[in-house]
């Protein structure tokens, strides 16, 4: 039998190849949507999961294959959950810089007057979805969370965006210190695709 290829509507090959080699035994290739020439679209709903769903509605829609598509960030309980679906470009929105540093020292800066663990207290947030087909009424939605709290500074080099200013609550440690297979274990991301693979094996 064949190997069903499902688009993954993301550009980057980490990622892709990550889900490749998860679902490849389960009977699928996964192919980054660049291959079919599809381009990003613009995330402008106002849920992860409804962002998640345009992005793999936009890449089954143009390559007519079943497509994943992913959406993430960090909420942040004393900010009302933000920067949320704005984490990328969080200190951009706040014309305070732009890029991964700028981010976590804007955050840094906005959480001075808050003291304890628990007044710092945040998490990151994964929602990643599988429609089979452009009208796909029922979607496979799986999600992870990963709490912790965010540190006075940052600490530790690996990982990317947020990770040396979270400090998760399973190692107690800024998840940039940690190695990547262990961060896959335990992360937001880590967790939807492990649920998203259990729907996949008995809904597919
Ligand atoms: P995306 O959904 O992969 O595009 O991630 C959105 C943004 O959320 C990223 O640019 C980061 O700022 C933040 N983010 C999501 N996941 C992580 C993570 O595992 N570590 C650090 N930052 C993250």
């Amino acid at each position: 039998m064949g190997k069903t290829t499902i688009v993954f509507a993301s550009g980057n090959m980490g990622k892709v190849k990550e889900l490749h080699d998860l679902l490849n035994p389960l009977g699928f290739d996964v192919h980054e949507q660049g291959r079919y020439d599809i381009e990003s679209v613009d995330e402008t709903a106002s849920t992860f999961v409804e962002n998640a769903l345009l992005k793999a509605r936009h890449a089954t829609r143009l390559s007519g294959l079943p497509a994943i598509a992913d959406d993430s960030g960090l909420e942040v309980d004393v900010l009302n959950g933000a920067p949320g679906l704005y984490s990328a470009r969080h200190a951009e929105l706040h014309n305070a810089g732009s890029g991964d540093q700028a981010n976590n020292e804007f955050l840094l800066q906005q959480l001075e007057a808050y003291e304890t663990t628990s007044q710092r207290s945040a998490r990151f947030r994964s929602v990643v979805v599988y429609l089979q087909h452009e009208a796909d009424p029922s979607p496979l939605i799986a999600q992870g969370t990963w709490e912790g709290h965010i540190l006075k500074q940052p600490a530790g080099v690996g990982g990317f965006g947020y990770d040396p200013v979270f400090c998760n609550h399973d190692t107690n440690t800024a998840a940039a210190l940690l190695d990547k297979q262990t961060k896959n274990k335990l992360s937001h991301r880590g967790k939807a695709v492990a649920q998203l693979l259990e729907l996949l094996r008995t809904h597919s």
